[in-house]
């Protein structure tokens, strides 16, 4: 294992480093075969895991699929607890794990109750909700959508109006990409609605990525002075305008597609930086760069430490109230046909 990962790592991951995980690895791998698990991996994994132990890497849409598809009896999710939720929702018959109790500040954004709130002020209005939020808020969703089908979600549902959330960016941009007017109401009367119930197509939430929403215009230009031919990818969670300045955006497997594909020799990966390292790993003949402040302290939690306490210790199991989780797989089934 530890020439296996120096072969793929070498310079991304420090050697002495590489001894000690790959010794992790291969008891996680051992205890995986013996416990009959799977275990996923989500884009934004330390390099050293994300290259060991995972049976299938990806987005969470990917991800979803492949949890759908499993005859495992344990899913260990190698991600944030709103994941694992989601594995869950696909797979109620099943253990699904998570190493680390690890949060997310976009999913703790938003509340069920919120969500009442809302579809209250524009009654009959569908919900599009992003995967990146917990199972009580997809329960209360028609229909889920990622990063990378949120423009195809909300343009398969016949309707005048939609209500997006709660990704503020993500919102800008499918409304930007999809030509509707978007308002951000809030509960109290206090949005830009102005109790106005016409002009616009897509109603928003104001929750954010704490990752995503620090990357600015001025960041992408300091870059492209520094290196004039550096190609830009942001994530549709960054804001219109730095996803405008960008060269391209998508989800992290669209990035990741986009770095194979392109002939490019250098690459400004605007997401978690994790990332970077993952595709720089995968790609050694191109270069990244990395703004390396932006780290998710959420994504950051799962190691490969945790990772084997979870598979020895069966922790932390998610469950969920069966009619949350019935209503939610509803919302994430919806989505998942529409691909
Ligand atoms: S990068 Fe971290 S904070 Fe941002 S959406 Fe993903 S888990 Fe949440």
């Amino acid at each position: 294992m530890k020439h296996q990962l120096q072969a793929i790592l070498a310079g991304v991951v420090p050697d002495f480093e590489l001894g000690y995980k790959a010794e992790l690895a291969a008891e996680i791998n051992r205890l995986k075969r013996e416990k009959n698990a799977v275990i996923l991996g989500h884009n934004y994994m330390e390099p050293a895991l994300f290259n060991s132990i995972p049976d299938f890497v990806g987005d969470s849409l990917e991800l979803c699929r492949k949890a759908a598809e499993t005859d495992a009896d344990i899913i260990v999710f190698c991600g944030v607890r709103f994941m694992a939720e989601t594995a869950k929702i696909l797979n109620p018959e099943k253990t699904v794990l998570l190493p680390s109790r690890a949060g997310c500040s976009l999913a703790s954004s938003i509340t069920a109750a919120d969500v009442r709130e809302l579809r209250k002020k524009f009654p009959g209005v569908p919900v599009v909700t992003y995967v990146n939020t917990y199972a009580d808020v997809k329960a209360e969703s028609d229909i889920c959508c990622t990063s990378a089908n949120a423009a195809a979600v909300v343009r398969s549902l016949d309707s005048d109006q939609v209500i997006f959330i709660p990704d503020e960016y993500l919102a800008r941009n499918v409304a930007r990409e999809t030509g509707k007017q978007i308002i951000f109401p809030t509960l109290n009367g206090q949005g830009n609605d102005n109790g106005d119930k016409t002009g616009f197509q897509m109603i928003g939430w104001p929750g954010r990525c704490e990752v995503h929403e620090k990357f600015t215009v001025e960041d992408v230009a300091n870059v492209r002075r520094q290196f004039s031919d550096v190609v830009v990818l942001a994530h549709p969670e960054c804001s219109p305008e730095v996803v405008a300045a960008s060269d391209f955006s998508g989800s992290t497997t669209a990035m990741t597609r986009y770095v194979a594909e392109h002939a490019h020799h250098r690459y400004l990966l605007l997401t978690e930086c994790a990332m970077g390292d993952n595709v720089a790993a995968a790609n050694p003949t191109k270069e990244m760069v990395r703004l390396c402040s932006v780290r998710c302290p959420h994504m950051n939690q799962i190691t490969l430490e945790d990772t084997l306490r979870s598979l020895q210790m069966n922790q932390y199991e998610v469950t969920l109230p069966e009619d949350v989780r019935l209503r939610a797989a509803h919302a994430v089934e919806r989505m998942i046909a529409i691909g």
